[in-house]
């Protein structure tokens, strides 16, 4: 690394990146390149000789560019956000420029103290029990995914239970979660060696808003408890992925701790949202919870990857976690005297992840941040009224958070053409490359996703979009 040639070329990089931030309204925000456009671009092997950044530049602009989808576009709708911003973009740089690996306390103290303390903050802004913090026995950790969050806190509880029961109980071991938890939780459950019928994903539907049922719940665990299982893990979602359904933390709760079970609860998009006094309510009864997890890559300002992950008992993930070979012994951790959070995640080497979002702290306060999550919700609103303004459309589920869940009505309400419609259209809007949009089924139903949280979107945007898909509508609607 020659610090004159990074101070040479890093600022051509930068002002690359401010340059595609400028222009990133120009681009289709969906890439409409076709499946292995690239290998016809690009030579077939590396090259011998050192090449120039420009050339690089160049290419980057006329080969790669094309085949990007364009998250931080304004007009990107379509699944959940995932944030960036200067500082979390700084951060970043900063990170990739200390290059360090923090897998154990001494290979960078700053990276583990840091990002114990930003983990407290974040915990006592979001006002989640002091259990969670790290003065107790529990503990905050960046993970790279909330799929890595949930499959780490299932295996603690897992093994929790199997130090009681012995290994073979591991058959018995059941999980329950509603059918809208995010499918991150059925991978947990592959990996955790959890039977694959024993994973109750118990049904939903539109007369609770897809929140889990507490009686389905008690019913099934009464069911397994009856027939020999061992129920041991339920995860609960405040803010599921189809629709912002919110299960009923406070009576799951309660469920969870008179049958000895672990509570996860899965807050990956909608707990930024919890920053704010007004929206806090929605993780009420998080405190009957074992572990908790929230991305700020989604929502919080804060560059991919950073998904945090809060415990009460750090020491059921390290009993699942650790392992302490000779090579990486040393006197600080050997003494029990810091945190290694190589044992608290799967893979031994860790970023230093903890600088992004102190940065996304420090540079915007807890009220810039609250403003954000407001105005987001705020043109979700109105493009929910839009929606509901025009009698051609339906808003399916009640607008919660930043996304509306909504369908074109078929003519003559033909169920059948109704999905069909609403797939058409999707195509057609989103192969326009004005905006992106993405889908889900709730009862059968194909349903459209419009998820506003893209830092650059505006009033303006909202607005151009809904007039898009008003404007493809109405010749399907003649056709169909
Ligand atoms: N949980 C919920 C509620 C989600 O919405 C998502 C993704 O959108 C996930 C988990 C999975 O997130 P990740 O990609 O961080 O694993």
């Amino acid at each position: 690394m020659d610090a004159e040639q990074l101070r040479e070329n890093a600022h051509k990089m930068v002002d690359f990146i401010a340059d595609y931030y400028k222009t990133i309204e120009s681009f289709p925000v969906l890439s409409q390149v076709e499946p292995g456009y690239l290998r016809n671009l690009l030579p077939d092997s590396a090259p011998n000789r050192p090449e120039s950044l420009q050339t690089v530049l160049n290419d980057i602009q006329a080969k790669i560019l094309p085949g990007v989808t364009h998250w931080q576009s304004p007009n990107f709708f379509a699944y959940y956000p995932s944030n960036s911003s200067v500082a979390g973009f700084l951060g970043e740089m900063l990170s990739a420029g200390l290059s360090i690996v923090g897998f154990s306390w001494i290979t960078s103290p700053a990276a583990t103290e840091l990002e114990m303390i930003v983990l407290d903050w974040l915990a006592k802004l979001l006002k989640l029990p002091d259990e969670f913090l790290s003065s107790g026995q529990g503990g905050g950790v960046i993970q790279g995914t909330a799929s890595e969050a949930v499959l780490v806190v299932l295996l603690a509880a897992r093994d929790n239970v199997l130090r009681k029961v012995g290994n073979n109980g591991l058959e018995k071991l059941v999980v329950y979660a509603s059918n809208q938890t995010h499918s991150a939780l059925q991978k947990a459950c592959q990996i955790g060696g959890i039977h694959p019928e024993n994973c109750r994903l118990l049904k939903t539907d539109s007369s609770t808003n897809y929140s889990l049922s507490p009686d389905a719940l008690n019913d099934a665990i009464s069911h397994d408890l009856a027939v020999g299982l061992i129920p041991f893990f339920l995860c609960a979602t405040v803010g599921t992925t189809s629709s912002t359904a919110v299960d009923p933390l406070l009576v799951l709760g309660e469920i969870a701790k008179n049958n000895g079970i672990w509570f996860h609860v899965d807050a990956a998009y909608a707990g930024s949202a919890c920053i704010c006094p007004e929206y806090r309510h929605y993780i009420n009864g998080v405190e009957g919870a074992d572990s908790f997890n929230m991305n700020a890559h989604k929502w919080f300002l804060t560059n991919f990857d950073c998904s945090l992950l809060w415990v009460k008992d750090k020491n059921a993930l390290i009993q699942s976690l650790s392992t302490n070979p000779e090579f990486l012994k040393n006197k600080a951790s050997q003494a029990n005297m810091v945190v290694d959070y190589k044992d608290w995640q799967i893979p031994l080497g860790r970023r230093f992840r903890s600088l992004k979002l102190w940065m996304v702290l420090r540079l915007y306060g807890l009220e810039n941040l609250q403003c954000y999550i407001r105005n987001h919700i705020k043109l979700a609103k109105l493009f929910e009224e839009l929606v509901a303004e025009d009698p051609r459309f339906e808003v399916v589920t009640p607008r919660i958070f930043s996304l509306v869940c909504f369908r074109l009505l078929p003519p003559n309400n033909k169920g059948e053409k109704g999905n069909e419609l609403n797939r058409d259209l999707l195509d057609i809007v989103n192969s326009t490359g004005k905006i992106f949009m993405s889908h889900t089924v709730l009862s059968g139903k194909y349903i459209l996703r419009f998820a506003v949280g893209a830092p650059l979107t505006e009033e303006r945007h909202v607005n151009e979009a809904w007039e898009l898909i008003q404007d493809k509508a109405s010749p399907l609607l003649k056709i169909s």
